[in-house]
């Protein structure tokens, strides 16, 4: 039994996991196998999750939020990953677009928004990345053309985690397409019957495959200008810029989660099967692979608290954020194929936990800025000591 304990914790939140977990154990896991098989959670998910308290659970009460902290997103996001249940994502929803609204929004666009994502009536996705630009966000091709009141946007986005059931969605587009950065705005898009406005087919990944990841197309949609998120445009990259380190600190936690019951599962695993006449734990390999599965994890955990310490001091900066992006889901990735080679043909099946894990957890090296950019990040600071 482990006898770390998160140096930010209070008995207060860990009444609050208690109650996230049991959430999970009985609502979310039991279900998880249909979400798979149709590429999507069913949509009551959402709102049995406003109804708890689950859904932006750091937005103040005013607005129809918990009234909680960053604390209580990372709980969530650490009951979540070890659950294994990743088809809804309470991070791009509570731990990311609610706060683009929170911090940039005026008080009508908070007071419009806030307590419909609070509540699951409205669910919430952010479409940056397109079929020709990823990393490469500055190059985006959606515009949006200011027409009167309004603002006509054309275009098309990929990958967009939580697609299907979105009714709010922040989407990235050019207001001035010869500007680089400076020509990048959000506009928020209230989908229901909206004009112009489809969504595409179920992307088949290879992991995360009870989450509805999907295309979105724009064919002269039109929002009203008072849709744009804040009330400048050219905004778009740099409010995109300055939420980074808090959406990244999100996924460390997640991929140590994972990480963490994937040492958890291997234990027990390798405590019940044998091979020669013996359990596979008596094996000094066996041993020793979990041995230094568990140091990575508890290193990674270690940082990772330590980041989430500096963040809610107000000092976590864009390239220790970066750091525990790149470290932790590289890291986690390792020890689970690790984990799965305890396993031996077992981990190789679908039934079994680990063979989830490896796949589902391989888009952490890709999303929230892929690790190479991470590196990047990390290197210009370097070089400008
Ligand atoms: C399951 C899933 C969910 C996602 N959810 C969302 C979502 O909700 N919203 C959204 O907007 N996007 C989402 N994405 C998109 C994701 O953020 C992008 O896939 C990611 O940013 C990489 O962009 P890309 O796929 O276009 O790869 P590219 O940018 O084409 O990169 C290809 C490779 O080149 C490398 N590379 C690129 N530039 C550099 C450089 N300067 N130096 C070194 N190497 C470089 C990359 O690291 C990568 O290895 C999701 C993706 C997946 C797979």
């Amino acid at each position: 039994m482990s006898t770390y304990s998160f140096p930010w914790m209070t008995p207060d939140l860990e009444l609050f996991r208690d109650n996230i977990r049991r959430f999970f154990d009985s609502e979310v896991i039991p279900h998880e196998d249909k979400w798979r098989a149709q590429h999507h959670p069913d949509r009551a998910i959402w709102r049995k999750a406003g109804e708890i308290g689950m859904l932006c659970a750091s937005i103040p009460e005013q607005y129809g939020g918990g009234g909680g902290d960053f604390l209580h997103e990372a709980v969530i996001c650490i009951e979540q990953n070890r659950a294994l249940s990743n088809s809804f994502s309470l991070n791009v929803h509570s731990g990311i677009l609610a706060h683009y609204i929170l911090r940039y929004g005026t008080e009508e666009q908070k007071q419009r928004w806030l307590p419909k994502m609070a509540s699951g009536e409205m669910v919430g996705a952010i479409a940056m990345t397109e079929p020709s630009a990823g990393s490469d966000l500055q190059s985006i091709k959606t515009t949006a053309v200011r027409d009167g009141g309004e603002y006509v946007i054309n275009g098309g986005k990929t990958f967009i985690t939580n697609g299907y059931h979105a009714d709010l969605v922040c989407v990235a587009v050019k207001t001035d397409p010869q500007g680089k950065g400076r020509g990048v705005s959000l506009l928020m898009l209230e989908t229901r019957d909206l004009k112009g406005f489809r969504r595409g087919r179920f992307l088949e990944k290879i992991g995360q495959r009870g989450q509805d990841t999907v295309e979105l197309f724009f064919d002269d949609v039109r929002v009203p200008a008072e849709n744009l998120l804040g009330q400048e445009e050219g905004r778009g990259f740099a409010q995109l810029m300055e939420q980074l380190p808090q959406e990244r600190l999100l996924i460390a936690i997640g991929a140590v989660a994972v990480m963490q019951r994937a040492v958890q599962e291997t234990t027990d695993y390798v405590r019940q099967r044998e091979a020669f006449g013996k359990p596979l734990i008596a094996m000094q390999n066996t041993r020793f692979k979990l041995a230094e599965c568990k140091t990575t994890a508890t290193i990674a955990q270690t940082f990772v608290d330590q980041c989430v310490v500096q963040l809610m001091a107000g000092r976590l900066d864009v390239q220790t954020a970066a750091m525990a992006k790149w470290w932790t889901t590289q890291m986690n990735c390792q020890v689970i194929d690790e984990c799965l080679q305890l396993h031996g043909g077992y981990g190789y099946m679908l039934e079994y936990p680990i063979a989830r894990m490896y796949a589902d957890s391989r888009v952490g090296k890709i999303y929230g800025g892929s690790n190479e950019i991470m590196k990047e990040v990390i290197a210009r600071a370097i070089e400008r000591e």
